[in-house]
């Protein structure tokens, strides 16, 4: 197998024998096929391709399907989706030796599968964009074709103005539906009722699940991303939806431990359960995500039928705590434009004297205390603008406020990142500036995926320079990638906490 589509490919050159997040090399292979097989699929360029191939792409986001039977029967569905418009799929894959064509490619690649996860969950609330779709399946059908590396550069960029579209799309389709996010508090603690923890991205199977369960008897906490649903009025209404438990994704082998319920995942990220884990048998995943073991919750005719977790949970012991408290967020661009004028007045008499943008993922490598030292040591006149679960790592730290302007202020999940690029852009009309860089604002960005990717495509199509951009670098950038990140779009990786507070501080 090879596969370095994530920050964790190992030795940050690509997983070989067995993937770091625990994919098999079957299953890699099955993906690989996938893969190729969409890039054929791409040239009939229809409805019926394109919600299939979103689909498809979605499940091959690192750590949203583990279910190699999933896979083969995707693979299955696109070989009789392709009979029924009389078009034969090879297995060819085609793989390129170049290094820097191979790796643009995989931006590329990487870049469309984050979008296509974007524009799933908008497409769940009705929200479908055919451009969005149209530019999707063309990028895939020429993409093995294309071999230079302007063409392929070019094609990057109008991914990220893609990104854009689609993070744009996701947020009225989320504002729409749920409302605008408002500044919230969020229970960190337990109730004594039992309850359902539901992970991921999806929204709509959260609402769908609180619906169902609304006079059970249990409550329902979230984890990792699912945090920001507590910031939207029509989710929030419903006073079972009792807290947060734990932290970001990796945490979950711990903290599932101590929940005692069944656990929803709704998209990525899927950390495989050990075979002693004592919450194994209480796994439930629904859409994309899946994976051995779990029980799958499947759409039929636009319903999802949540009552056997319900029934489970109602026969499980509460939850066991694992901190107390409460921590606040909601600061998506509508409440953040509605403080405008109390954030201009700090920046103008000195209170506030710079905003780090600190969005992305968190993940499992021990070098990602970074992120908690470098946000602790920021100056106390600093903003940190936060959307990801990279937030976990400085979220509970108790950064204090300027004049009651809380310093580490969370727009929501990684595709509300939107909305910080949205305040930038609000800022500089403010102040009448040329140019979104000469506002007081740095960015200091965490990846893991393939959602972060086009978050950052996104942030260099809209010409923002100086990202720091860690951990590591992706593996797929070599050199050459390397040497165009840095010369045009003056992208750096960390490095010590203090050097990166002297340029970044
Ligand atoms: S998704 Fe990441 S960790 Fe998993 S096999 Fe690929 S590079 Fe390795
Ligand atoms: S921000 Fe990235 S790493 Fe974190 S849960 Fe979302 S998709 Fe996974």
């Amino acid at each position: 197998m090879f596969c370095f589509q994530c920050q964790e490919a190992a030795n940050n050159r690509g997983c070989t024998i067995k993937g770091v997040c625990g994919k098999s090399e079957e299953l890699c292979k099955e993906m690989d096929l996938l893969k190729h097989h969409l890039k054929q699929l791409a040239v009939l360029n229809n409805d019926e391709i394109a919600l299939f191939v979103t689909n498809s792409l979605f499940k091959l986001i690192t750590n949203a399907n583990f279910n190699l039977d999933d896979l083969k029967n995707t693979n299955e569905e696109a070989l009789n989706i392709a009979k029924k418009y009389n078009l034969q799929l090879d297995n060819n894959i085609i793989i390129n030796d170049n290094l820097t064509i191979k790796g643009l490619k995989e931006m590329i690649m990487t870049g469309l599968m984050g979008m296509a996860a974007y524009h799933y969950h908008a497409i769940q609330l009705n929200y479908q964009d055919s451009d969005i779709h149209e530019f999707m399946l063309h990028v895939l059908s020429k993409l093995d074709t294309i071999n230079d590396i302007d063409k392929l550069l070019k094609i990057i960029d109008v991914v990220g103005e893609y990104g854009f579209k689609v993070m744009a799309l996701l947020d009225e389709a989320n504002t729409s539906t749920y409302g605008n996010p408002e500044i919230s508090e969020v229970n960190i603690g337990v109730s004594n009722r039992p309850g359902i923890l539901v992970s991921g991205h999806d929204l709509h199977d959260l609402k769908l699940l609180l619906e169902q369960s609304k006079d059970s008897g249990i409550d329902i906490y979230t984890h990792c991303e699912m945090l920001p649903a507590h910031y939207y009025p029509e989710l929030k209404k419903y006073p079972h939806l009792r807290g947060n438990y734990g932290n970001a994704w990796y945490a979950q082998t711990k903290e599932f431990e101590s929940f005692n319920g069944p656990i929803l995942f709704t998209t990525n990220c899927i950390v495989p359960p050990l075979a002693n884990a004592n919450y194994k048998d209480h796994l439930f995943s629904t859409g994309n995500a899946n994976a051995t073991g779990f029980t799958y919750i499947p759409e039929i005719n636009k319903q999802k039928d949540f009552s056997q977790i319900i029934e489970l949970a109602k026969t499980c012991l509460p939850p066991k705590p694992l901190e107390e408290g409460k921590i606040i967020g909601g600061f998506a661009h509508h409440q953040v434009l509605a403080l405008a004028e109390k954030i201009i007045e700090n920046i103008k008499n000195g209170s506030i004297k710079k905003f780090v943008v600190m969005a992305g993922c968190d993940g499992r490598q021990a070098n990602r205390e970074y992120y908690t030292d470098f946000a602790s040591k920021l100056a106390n006149d600093t903003i940190i603008l936060t959307a990801g679960c990279a937030k976990y790592r400085y979220n509970k730290l108790n950064l204090g406020s300027i004049n009651g302007i809380p310093r580490v202020l969370d727009a929501g999940q990684c595709n509300d990142s939107y909305s910080l690029v949205k305040i930038a852009l609000a800022l500089k009309d403010a102040f009448e500036l040329d140019d979104v860089n000469d506002l007081p604002i740095a960015y200091n960005i965490a990846w893991y995926e393939q959602k972060a990717v086009i978050v950052l495509l996104t942030l260099l199509h809209l010409g923002i320079k100086n990202i720091k951009l860690g951990p590591t670098l992706p593996a797929f950038c070599d050199e050459n990638i390397v040497k165009v990140l840095q010369d045009k779009y003056q992208i750096t990786t960390i490095n010590k906490v203090n050097e990166d507070l002297e340029i970044l501080g």
